[in-house]
């Protein structure tokens, strides 16, 4: 800052690096940082592309060196790989409450929602159920697989606000597709609210963790949720284009009914035989041939999670993004600025966007001065906080930056 020591402003300033001091000498989860490659920028943008954590380099290129240079072919039994997509969603199950055998790991986000709303569908199995429901402020790859999965089904795809939802939801609803997080707010929705509602009118409930999973508890299980599915690559840290992953209650396991039944999920794929025969529990969500380098590197990643409460996290989340608004409020000047990001902290998820004129001009201004967030246009700056690796001492700085590029 360019005040003189003694100016107001100044001693605002060292009054909230003092507290961020002391916020992160209080931090259970403060020796997980180490565990990530950072340097000295303030890294906010782990809500869209997790950072990289330390074990995975060497990890990979054991993979590629060793398992597929060496070991060649015997690798898909000896190395584990064909088992990877179920043996690596049990080790995401926990982070999203869910039992062992009801996680597998494959394709993108887009795919697996595509499988887990025509299957929702057909798990219903009533005609005179004709309507998905489709939570209207949704990330748009929801919104344009769920009217392609609709139109499949011949069922009506109706948009709703995730506030409306309830009462959109009726004896012609099959199944309701909604977002934990909005990508765009960070809005947290009722995941045990709506899914009791969607319930209680006779539907399945299929949830996007994209921007939850990682980030706070989520209890797949204990909330009745019937499918979910969710990306690896943002709160999960598993790197560029990471598969995602599907959850398929155990209960529906059995009459999950794939819309794209790869050979991979046959009940005996190297039988080569010509009819399909679904394999029994979460193999049946796969597709074809895994993507082993990147599956194997997310395995990798997932290492950080070792000894990680995920209640810790969220706590941290939350006073991560309390500290920011603080920050924001002290530093920015009046109406530049404004959070629309609930306060309330059971409708908060874990970032904080801010509504701002320019928002890709200023964003670029603070990625120069090291804070790298993103925007989304017209007017939405966006902060991701992830809780294993941001600091309160990060959060000040950023804060503080923002507040002299929009002073400026
Ligand atoms: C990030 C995100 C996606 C990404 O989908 P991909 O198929 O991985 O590109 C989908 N939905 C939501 C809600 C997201 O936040």
């Amino acid at each position: 800052m360019s005040e003189p020591s003694g100016s107001p402003r100044h001693a605002e300033r060292s009054k909230l690096v003092d507290r961020a001091r002391k916020l992160d000498a209080g931090d259970e989860l403060r020796a997980k940082r180490e565990e990530f490659v950072l340097d000295d920028t303030v890294y906010l943008d782990g809500n869209s592309l997790g950072a990289l954590p330390r074990a995975v380099p060497a990890r990979v290129a054991d993979v590629v060196a060793r398992e597929w240079g060496e070991l060649r072919i015997r690798s898909w039994t000896e190395s584990g790989w064909w088992t990877a997509p179920e043996r690596i969603g049990d080790r995401i199950a926990p982070l999203i409450g869910a039992a062992p055998g009801q996680v597998v790991v494959g394709d993108s986000t887009s795919v697996n929602i595509f499988k887990a709303l025509v299957a929702a569908v057909r798990l219903v199995d009533d005609d005179t159920r004709d309507e998905i429901l489709v939570d209207a402020t949704t990330f748009p790859t929801d919104g344009y697989i769920a009217e392609s999965a609709a139109r499949m089904t011949g069922r009506r795809l109706v948009p709703v606000a995730p506030g409306e939802l309830a009462s959109a939801l009726g004896p012609r609803t099959a199944a309701a597709l909604v977002n934990h997080v909005d990508y765009r707010a960070g809005c947290l929705h009722d995941l045990p609210g709506l899914t009791a509602a969607v319930h209680d009118a006779g539907a399945l409930a299929v949830w996007d963790l994209c921007h939850s999973a990682g980030a706070l508890p989520v209890d797949v299980d204990a909330h009745g949720v019937d499918l979910a599915v969710g990306c690896t690559y943002k709160y999960l840290n598993g790197g560029p284009g990471s598969p995602a992953y599907l959850y398929v209650r155990a209960g529906h396991q059995e009459r999950f009914d794939s819309p794209l039944p790869g050979w991979n999920s046959h009940a005996d794929p190297f039988g080569m035989t010509a009819g399909y025969v679904p394999a029994a529990g979460a193999p049946r969500g796969r597709v074809g041939t895994p993507d082993i380098l990147s599956m194997l590197a997310l395995e990798a990643a997932l290492d950080v999670w070792d000894g990680v409460r995920i209640e810790a996290v969220r706590a941290k989340s939350l006073a991560l993004t309390d500290f920011f608004l603080e920050c924001v409020e002290a530093y920015v000047p009046k109406g530049r600025a404004e959070s629309v990001t609930p306060a309330a902290h059971p409708e908060r998820g874990s970032q904080v966007s801010l509504r701002c004129a320019d928002a890709a001009a200023v964003m670029e201004r603070l990625i120069a001065r090291g804070v790298v967030g993103d925007h989304r246009r017209p007017d939405i700056l966006r902060f991701g906080f992830t809780p294993l690796y941001v600091s309160f001492a990060d959060v000040e700085r950023a804060g503080a930056v923002l507040g002299e590029v929009l002073s400026a």
